[in-house]
């Protein structure tokens, strides 16, 4: 329920004066439906209307002049503008409207009259007469007090420019009442922040260039007001997730006798997040928990623990891959562990077809199957199981959140556990995750040897190329990777084919090819030639599959690398390295690199920890999206920045959970007041893993 005292603030924009039915679409395209919308729109720049004389206005510049009109000049011909001559005591200074205003225009400024005229002003060539093309102020002097010196830009659209942008956000401000205060006080005290309604004040009235950094006061105040209302959204979702019952599964010896007869133990990460899970599982209450772990970090094994328990206690398990090259390997890792102790599993892809596939989904209904692997085949609704427990979820970040609410919808009481590989530093984690219980595997399996990883310049590709050809005589296997970036992804895709093409006349055919425009099964073919070693070269676009492992890959070589993330080339480079043996990894870029890109690709020479390499990345470029967060359901935020406001994150996350835990039902009197603050930023629960879409 919307409080009353906010209802002005989420009339529609339509309500404002001024906005009819052409404005209100162009309106809501710049800020949205609501007159709170045009209230959060950040400015985006200032102009100063400084004053001039004719003869020294500046070009390019936006000037504000004192003149007399001299004479109006018609156009002598169609798509000519209509020119007023003015002058001043230092000289000529000339108007020009393209619109058929022409007589209207000599009525109000006639021959003889003083007018203050603002706009940009042109100049053909230095010294040349100034022009003003449609002056946005001429007025009688006694009106120069309308054209402010300082003018605040807003976003804009065709056929609807700044300045009227800006008169809306006047008039919805007008409709910002006062609030309550949902902020600490003392806090709010300490850090001497103005009020709600003062802030947003402050916010649309920036004096100097200053006034529009994220660090303002002012600013910094409004985004933790919406970063704490998303905390406590997440918050609550959290408190009302745990109370959804689950069946029960208690941990087992039948995972006990798997885990005694892996060929290696467990780190202390992995025996932590397993025994998380457990408590989970065996709580009686629904468990919704991300095992977030950097690649290779050893997240399967996890997982087939957690099966195992399900399967103990009578329950059936499913995992699902993104990709089918990926699903296919994960049945195969898991089957054998699986079976060793009398678990039955299936693999469901969108390739089993006919009697086949009835077969497998009758054993998944009859509970014949204790586990199910699969892509989002998984997902039709012909599927159903007897009695599934957990659900497991492979890659999460790289499911799209429809996906994962059917998911969620089919196995409603069943636990949820997601798997992700993103790096992310921690703070970043809150506002993704903060609705779920994490686990972290920040600890790899003992005995990996580190990537040697340099950088090469292009003008070296055929001493690399040379290398290669020796290692792959020797029997290794590489990995050659090009970017996706060009507009057209064909460009992309003709690039990978010429070196392909390159690379298969000087290796023989021992080289393959694989990109996102190939039919999936033979991309699949392909990246199963290669997983069974009859490929030595794999040339791929990005659509290697983050995840598949081809152990016996010792080799990564990735082209113009300074036009990926560090987290993406962490990524890749993660390929490789999983054997014992020595891998290596070479970055071939375009010279020259920039500062940043030299210093972006040290940064992967130097460390192998893909959440220190976030971290770096995410200082050394200040911003953006580095991590490609807009992709990963990361909230988009109106006036917090994820980057610039990090501290801040941390800050909201704090307060709401202490606030849930001293006032759940937010009614106390600073209760009541966020309460406010949750309907003005009105979050929804989009994005979130697990939630029915
Ligand atoms: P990811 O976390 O990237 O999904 P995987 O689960 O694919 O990682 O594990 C990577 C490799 O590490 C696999 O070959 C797996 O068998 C191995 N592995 C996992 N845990 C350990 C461990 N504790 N000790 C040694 N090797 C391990
Ligand atoms: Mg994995």
């Amino acid at each position: 329920m919307r409080p009353e005292i906010l209802f002005p603030l989420f009339g529609p924009i339509g309500s404002l004066k001024g906005v009819g039915d052409r404005v209100a679409p162009l309106l809501e395209r710049v800020a949205g439906p609501r007159v709170r919308d045009l209230t959060f729109l950040p400015p985006q720049g200032l102009i100063h209307r400084r004053w001039a004389l004719a003869a020294a206005a500046a070009e390019g510049e936006v000037q504000t002049l004192t003149v007399t009109i001299d004479a109006h000049l018609k156009p002598s011909r169609p798509g000519q503008p209509w020119r007023i001559r003015t002058f001043d005591e230092t000289g000529v200074l000339t108007l020009a409207f393209f619109k058929g205003f022409g007589p209207h225009l000599e009525q109000r400024h006639p021959v003889g009259a003083v007018r203050v005229v603002s706009g940009k002003v042109e100049r053909d060539r230095l010294g040349s007469a100034a022009q003003i093309v449609h002056p946005e102020y001429l007025v009688p002097p006694e009106r120069a007090g309308e054209i402010p010196e300082v003018e605040t830009v807003y976003p804009a659209t065709a056929g609807l420019p700044s300045r009227a942008v800006r008169r809306f956000v006047v008039a919805a401000l007008e409709r910002a009442p006062s609030l309550p205060e949902w902020l600490d006080s003392a806090w709010l005290e300490r850090q001497g922040w103005p009020a709600w309604r003062p802030a947003l004040a402050a916010l649309h009235s920036p004096q100097a260039e200053g006034d529009l950094s994220l660090q303002t006061p002012q600013r910094r105040r409004l985004a933790l007001d919406e970063l704490l209302a998303h905390q406590l959204a997440l918050g609550q979702r959290k408190q009302s997730r745990r109370e959804v019952p689950a069946p029960v599964a208690a941990a087992s010896e039948l995972a006990d006798r798997a885990q005694a007869a892996l060929p290696f133990r467990l780190t202390g990460a992995q025996a932590r997040a397993l025994a998380e899970i457990r408590a989970d599982l065996a709580s009686g209450l629904r468990m919704t928990r991300l095992l977030q772990g950097d690649v290779g970090a050893g997240k399967t094994v996890v997982a087939l623990l957690a099966m195992m328990d399900v399967a103990a206690a009578g329950l059936q398990s499913v995992l699902m891959a993104p990709t089918e090259i990926l699903a296919r390997q994960h049945f195969e890792t898991l089957q054998g562990p699986l079976a060793d102790q009398g678990v039955n599993a299936v693999l469901l892809t969108g390739r089993s077809k006919g009697a086949a596939r009835e077969a497998l989904l009758a054993e998944l209904e009859s509970g014949s199957a204790q586990v199910a692997v699969g892509t989002h085949a998984l997902f039709q609704d012909a599927v159903s199981f007897k009695a599934l427990g957990l659900t497991v979820i492979d890659e999460q970040h790289r499911f799209g959140v429809s996906q994962r609410g059917r998911l969620r919808a089919k196995g409603d009481v069943a636990h949820l556990l997601a798997m992700s590989a993103t790096p992310i530093p921690r703070t970043l984690e809150l506002t993704l995750y903060g609705d779920l219980d994490v686990s972290n595997l920040d600890e790899k399996p003992p005995g990996r040897t580190p990537v040697a990883t340099r950088a090469a310049p292009m003008t070296r590709l055929a001493e690399v190329i040379g290398r290669l050809r020796r290692a792959v005589e020797g029997g290794a296997q590489a990995f050659w990777i090009c970017p996706l970036v060009a507009e057209s992804e064909l460009l992309d895709v003709a690039a990978a084919e010429a070196r392909f093409t390159a690379l298969a006349e000087l290796f023989g055919c021992s080289v393959g090819l694989v990109h996102g425009r190939l039919p999936a099964a033979e991309k699949d073919a392909v990246m199963a030639r290669f997983v069974a070693g009859e490929l030595a070269v794999l040339v791929a676009t990005t659509v290697v599959e983050v995840g598949v492992d081809v152990p016996a890959a010792t080799i990564m070589v990735i082209e113009q690398a300074e036009r990926f993330g560090l987290a993406q080339l962490h990524q890749l480079r993660g390929r490789v390295g999983r054997g014992s043996g020595q891998s290596s990894c070479v970055l071939l870029y375009d010279p020259p690199l920039s500062d940043i890109a030299t210093r972006r690709l040290d940064i992967l020479r130097q460390t192998d920890d893909g959440f220190l390499i976030a971290e770096r990345d995410l200082e050394l470029r200040g911003g953006g999206d580095p991590l490609g967060l807009a992709q990963s359901g990361f909230p988009a935020y109106r006036l917090a920045d994820p980057i610039a406001h990090r501290d801040l994150i941390a800050v909201a996350a704090d307060d709401a959970r202490l606030v849930l835990s001293r006032d759940p039902d937010l009614a106390s009197p600073r209760g009541q007041a966020l309460q406010v603050l949750q309907a003005l930023f009105d979050w929804r629960a989009d994005g979130a893993i697990g939630e029915a879409g």
